[in-house]
């Protein structure tokens, strides 16, 4: 059958739902970006998704390229990790003690990265809020190194934008976020060595360490520069910081050892989250076991939780890693470079000035006149996009039954399961939302 256009179709469904919402939930959402604040209009509330493709409340079916925000590289209710899901599900679904998944998800993703040893936790922010706690714990030291633009889940000491000038101290990116808090945060802008060296020449004794994004998808796909990476290793290590890489979006996306896979540079802490839970809530932080085993109970650092290495979520992350086999990552990279070429050429016929630009296989299209801007290096140059036509081209999209992600600075998410059909429909929404955007 064919699937519903959304078009036509509309969405008093989702409307109904978004209106109950409203009144027991904070905006209708329980992640701001799912309310369509950047772009308008009615979130569509999903029922159900298979491989590509997400179906609405009101029936109708969308290329889905938000994949869950990342976790989803196979595809919606891939069938072997429903299965082993299953099966997780039926020998009971939480214990409050250590089960076999955790000790071989552990195993898996130590394998495979540069870190000898992790701690589970439930979400991307967890992992972070712990790996700082951690690397303030071996250091000793207050101060944390982030940059613009980078987001690290809503931590509160990472919820620090930057004020004018080239490093600062942050001010709370947040009402509840205390000035103390924020303060202990150095915001500096992506992709500027100067401004680190500087940061480090100020207050290096202070520092307990840098962490990035180890190629920010956040901000839209801005990747670091050649070496970047390297040289934020180096300077951390030069003044006894720690540098932390944070792949929650990366890890077991971009290659099967995450970012890491692609640039090779050992970070002494490294946070995971998405891929690694295979759309259940489950993330991870780990290093060196000379830095981990500070951890409680091994050490004095605490850190707990009671749903931590759920043998249900460890059970779809471990199925998951296990089957991104080498096929699909090369499908990912293949997919992606199709998809953003599909876009552009859209955009090209119309007229609209954009850039493309990939970190791995995480990419976005820039809304930027690239003869002004060749390269989106950091959050100011992400943030001069032409943003009403990101606005009018999701909503064509959308009608045309393609879902992205709805704001102008996010990465697109493809999975394995985006297959010739799902890229046909991409194409044929693409000359409405090309027309809309130029508008
Ligand atoms: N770090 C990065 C790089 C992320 O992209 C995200 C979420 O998008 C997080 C941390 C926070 O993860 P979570 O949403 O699971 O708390």
């Amino acid at each position: 059958t064919e699937p519903r256009n959304p078009a036509t179709h509309g969405s008093a469904a989702s409307q109904a739902l978004f209106d109950r919402a409203r009144v027991v939930t904070p905006g209708g959402v329980n992640s701001p970006v799912r309310a369509f604040h950047a772009v308008g209009g009615t979130p569509r509330f999903v029922t159900s998704a298979r491989g590509p493709y997400l179906l609405d409340a009101d029936g109708n079916e969308y290329v889905d390229l938000i994949g869950s925000w990342g976790p989803m590289i196979l595809g919606h209710a891939h069938p072997e990790v429903i299965a082993a899901v299953t099966r997780a599900v039926s020998a009971g679904t939480s214990y409050g003690t250590p089960t076999r998944p955790e000790v071989e998800l552990a195993e898996e993703i130590v394998a495979r990265t540069p870190i000898e040893q992790v701690r589970f936790v439930s979400s991307g922010t967890e992992a972070t809020m712990s790996a700082i706690r951690l690397a303030r714990g071996v250091t000793g030291r207050a101060k944390l190194v982030k940059f613009a633009g980078c987001y690290h889940g809503h931590v509160d000491a990472l919820l620090a934008s930057a004020g004018s000038g080239v490093a600062t101290f942050g001010h709370p990116d947040s009402p509840g976020v205390t000035g103390a808090q924020a303060g202990d945060t150095l915001v500096v802008p992506y992709n500027d060595r100067a401004a680190v060296s500087d940061v480090f020449a100020r207050y290096g004794e202070e520092i307990a360490a840098i962490i990035t994004e180890a190629a920010p998808g956040n901000m839209g796909a801005v990747p670091p520069e050649d070496g970047f990476n390297e040289f934020l290793a180096a300077t951390a290590h030069e003044h006894g910081a720690l540098f932390i890489s944070d792949e929650v979006m990366t890890g077991f996306r971009v290659s099967r050892s995450g970012w890491y896979g692609i640039d090779g540079v050992a970070a002494d802490l490294v946070t995971f989250g998405k891929v690694m839970g295979g759309g259940f809530p489950a993330a991870a932080f780990g290093g060196k076991a000379a830095h981990m085993e500070r951890l409680s109970p091994a050490g004095p650092v605490y850190q707990a939780g009671t749903l931590a290495g759920n043998p249900v979520a460890t059970t779809a992350g471990l199925t998951t890693l296990r089957l991104a086999d080498a096929q699909v990552y090369a499908h990912l990279d293949r997919t992606a470079a199709t998809i953003a070429g599909l876009v552009g050429e859209a955009l090209t016929k119309e007229g609209v000035p954009h850039l493309p630009q990939f970190a791995g296989n995480l990419f976005s299209i820039f809304f930027v006149d690239p003869t002004e801007v060749p390269r989106v290096r950091n959050f100011d140059d992400a943030r001069s996009q032409a943003q009403h036509r990101f606005r009018a081209f999701f909503h064509a999209m959308l009608d045309g039954g393609v879902h992205l992600p709805p704001s102008a600075f996010e990465a697109w998410f493809v999975s394995a399961a985006h297959d010739e059909e799902a890229l046909e429909r991409i194409a044929s929404a693409l000359p409405a939302a090309a027309r809309a955007a130029a508008a």
